[in-house]
């Protein structure tokens, strides 16, 4: 392609992506595809010539559009979001048109010195106490896999990365119930192994683990010769929002000699709000803690933000040094790639520089205190309704609902079909959970451009499709 080319094709990208931000509200938000209707329609074997740059576009728009499940749909009301506000898009075509490999700070001083910045900005933003630096990992599975490896290293001494795990004492990491399935892989991939993973229970509305078990757990195992590395305290789990006494949690740690990492990878964002700031009091008790701006704050996917006390112990981790990758002659720089498991990394600074700047705190903190208060009014509204039953109450912008009329015997079945009929209808999309054993459907609202209509608009669609499910199932 040349230049005039790749001009014309990206202005015809740009003006594309406008109309479809223009037109995501009149989009199904799930795809409305069954199992291999896209792959049927792609040829099986790659083209041996040239195909037109408009045969191409135009596929993209009839084969591959039908199939995507629009994330940056403002009723986009499943999982947690993955937010790409315009601006950050802009930044990130900028991003791609140099495609920089920014492992080391001579790969790009720009990039490597912008992230050290805006993660200060960050750490500001979010009222965490200097002596915190950080890096923008790809995923918050590779911060908690960069932070289990951390823990491992510093009890054995930094003998791991050398000798292996056999021989060893069993090294163990405390989470509770309602961490997610990142750190399972992260102490799987570390090598110490889920029966190494003691599982804490919790308690309370916020499903909080409960400290003494906690602490009784860490006791208990010194007793038998284990060596216990490190605490995983989550702040806004992905089923309901568990979160941990981190204050509590930051105690037993410190006074056991263990590593805490807090997983905030969705409600870190919203601690850029003062108020929310008490769901993570003692935060500063943490030695590394990971939030996802990429989920909530705007910052196009991917952009994970790993804060992190002691920077040496993570580098001492993980850093490698072959004779390409040294810079020579320059001290005092920061080689990001020292500090992740990836080698090669994308310039993901310059999307939450523009970001931040086009926005502004107070405009991003207005977003999410709107997101809290619109999911608040949305689980009245739907207690109020005779039938329906709130779970979980909202945690940050996350709740829980069953649909429960009288006479349906199988209410997981129920729900779960429930949620599958929304979700085909298309006006909204949201997404199940388990709560005590028992199916509950998740809500949650943080999509960068929603407006208190949209959720206005989830409240009608549930209830229509549960009472026309209802009325279907001759009750
Ligand atoms: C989304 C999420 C993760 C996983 O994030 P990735 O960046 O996709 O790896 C981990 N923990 C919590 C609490 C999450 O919400």
């Amino acid at each position: 392609m040349y230049s005039e080319e790749f001009r014309h094709w990206s202005h015809k990208a740009a003006d594309w992506g406008a109309d479809y931000r223009e037109t995501l509200r009149d989009r199904p938000v799930r795809a409305q595809t069954q199992p291999g209707e896209i792959a049927a329609q792609i040829a099986t074997a790659p083209p041996e010539t040239a195909e037109p740059m408009e045969q191409i576009f135009a596929d993209f728009e009839q084969k591959i559009l039908p199939g995507m499940t629009h994330w940056q749909h403002p009723r986009f009301f499943a999982y947690f979001p993955a937010n790409a506000a315009p601006v950050s898009v802009v930044a990130e075509y900028l991003v791609t048109v140099m495609a920089a490999q920014c492992m080391l700070w001579q790969t790009s001083p720009a990039a490597t010195e912008l992230e050290t910045r805006v993660i200060d900005w960050l750490r500001q933003a979010l009222g965490l106490p200097e002596g915190f630096s950080g890096v923008i990992q790809d995923s918050a599975s590779s911060a908690t896999l960069a932070a289990v490896l951390t823990m491992r290293e510093r009890a054995l001494e930094w003998q791991g990365n050398k000798q292996g795990l056999s021989g060893q004492n069993r090294l163990r990491v405390y989470a509770s119930d309602q961490v997610h399935t990142s750190i399972d892989r992260a102490i799987w991939v570390s090598g110490i192994g889920e029966e190494n993973l003691v599982r804490i229970p919790t308690a309370g509305a916020l499903r909080s683990m409960d400290a003494t078990a906690l602490e009784a757990a860490i006791l208990a195992d010194k007793a038998q010769g284990f060596l216990p590395a490190g605490i995983i305290a989550c702040v806004g789990g992905t089923s309901v929002g568990a979160t941990d006494d981190i204050a509590a949690v930051a105690s037993v740690a410190k006074k056991h000699g263990l590593y805490l990492h807090v997983d905030a990878a969705w409600a870190g964002s919203a601690m850029i709000c003062p108020e929310f700031r008490r769901f993570w009091a003692g935060i500063e008790g943490a030695d590394s803690i990971v939030f996802n701006p990429h989920k909530w704050l705007g910052a196009q996917f991917d952009c994970s933000v790993q804060f992190i006390r002691d920077p040496d112990s993570l580098v001492r981790t993980l850093a490698i040094k072959p004779e390409y990758l040294k810079t020579h002659g320059k001290d005092g720089v920061i080689n990001y790639s020292e500090w992740s498991v990836p080698l090669g990394r994308r310039f993901r600074a310059l999307k939450l520089w523009f970001l931040l700047r086009a926005h502004g705190l107070e405009g991003l903190r207005t977003m999410i205190r709107n997101h809290v208060a619109w999911a608040e009014a949305l689980a009245v509204r739907l207690e109020a309704v005779p039938d329906f039953e709130i779970v979980t109450q909202p945690m940050l912008s996350l709740f829980s609902f069953r649909h429960a009329p009288n006479g349906v015997e199988d209410l997981d079945e129920h729900n779960l079909r429930l949620v599958n009929a929304i979700n085909d209808d298309g006006r909204i999309y949201l997404t199940q959970t388990r709560v005590d054993g028992r199916v509950a459907i998740r809500f949650q609202v943080g999509q960068f451009e929603a407006g208190e209509a949209d959720v206005a608009q989830a409240f009608d669609v549930i209830a229509e499709v549960a009472a026309r499910l209802h009325a279907g199932q001759g009750a």
